[in-house]
């Protein structure tokens, strides 16, 4: 249980961080959540949290780009929630292109949500665990922290970065109480995965099945989608007693994928 645990979601507006979000409610935290997305659509998120799972739920607009932002969602959960305890950052994004073609804003863009976000926000987050002698981190990296895919160099660079700040994450806080790990999904049936089918279209001169069934799913074994609640499912059990010496992994949850 996750009773009057506090829980920051980055990126958890919508696909696997807003069913971890939802994970952790059900457990008895109160969580921050984040991310973009139409306001009344977010409200109603939130809101339904709150009523559903009998908690606190607080939405914070930051943009996981900017510091100053990654700074200010981690002082809302300690102001108004008093702490962060567990952290999952979970914000990012994708973008298909050969190297050649691909934008340098682009890169540095996914760089800062899918990287340099989880650096910022543990900058913030570590020393409010330390002090309560008690905290999970959780990153979502990807496959993509284990194996390459072509036309994916940001990400894949990114997700590999991830991986490794993970351990050096976990070697420093592993006699504080502290567990930090990564999450590798495979593939997994969210806005993420849909809006990259047109660019990977493109990029390889396939029609929307062939992209799904001789691209995404040919990656992986069980030739079938991960589902947010797997992941979530693994998220609430890596904050659990049971996983208390479960730090610096990387857990792969994608169908037999890495193992090839
Ligand atoms: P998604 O698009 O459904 O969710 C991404 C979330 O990040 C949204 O809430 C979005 O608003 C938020 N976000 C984007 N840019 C942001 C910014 N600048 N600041 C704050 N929030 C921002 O995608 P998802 O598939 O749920 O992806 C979540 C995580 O899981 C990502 O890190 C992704 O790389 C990872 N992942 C996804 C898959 C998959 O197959 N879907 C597989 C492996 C890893």
């Amino acid at each position: 249980t996750l009773k009057s645990k506090v829980a920051v979601v980055t990126g958890s507006t919508s696909g696997i961080g807003l069913a971890i979000a939802k994970g952790f409610a059900a457990e008895g935290a109160n969580v921050v959540i984040n991310g973009f997305g139409k306001p009344e659509d977010i409200e109603r998120e939130r809101a339904g949290i709150e009523s559903g799972y009998g908690v606190k739920a607080l939405y914070s607009a930051a943009d996981m780009t900017k510091p100053e932002d990654i700074a200010s969602v981690i002082k809302l959960a300690e102001t108004e929630l008093g702490g962060v305890d567990v952290l999952v950052n979970n914000a990012g994004i994708q973008f298909v292109s050969p190297i050649e073609d691909f934008p340098p804003e682009k890169w540095e863009q996914i760089i800062a949500i899918n990287l340099s976000s989880a650096f910022y926000a543990m900058h913030h987050a570590i020393p409010l665990m330390k002090a309560k002698k008690w905290g999970r981190i959780i990153n979502t990296a990807s496959a993509h922290s284990l194996v390459a895919s072509p036309f994916k160099s940001a990400y894949v660079a990114a997700k590999h970065g991830i991986a490794g700040l993970t351990k050096t994450a976990a070697l420093e806080t592993a006699s504080s109480g502290i567990t930090v790990n990564c999450i590798s999904p495979g593939y997994v049936w969210t806005p993420l995965v849909e809006s990259q089918i047109p660019d990977t279209m493109k990029a390889r001169g396939l029609t929307k099945e062939q992209v799904i069934n001789d691209v995404l799913l040919h990656a992986q074994p069980t030739k079938q989608f991960v589902t947010v609640e797997q992941v979530a499912a693994l998220a609430v059990f890596l904050c659990s007693d049971a996983a208390s010496q479960i730090t610096g992994a990387n857990i792969p949850i994608d169908g037999g994928w890495t193992a090839q």
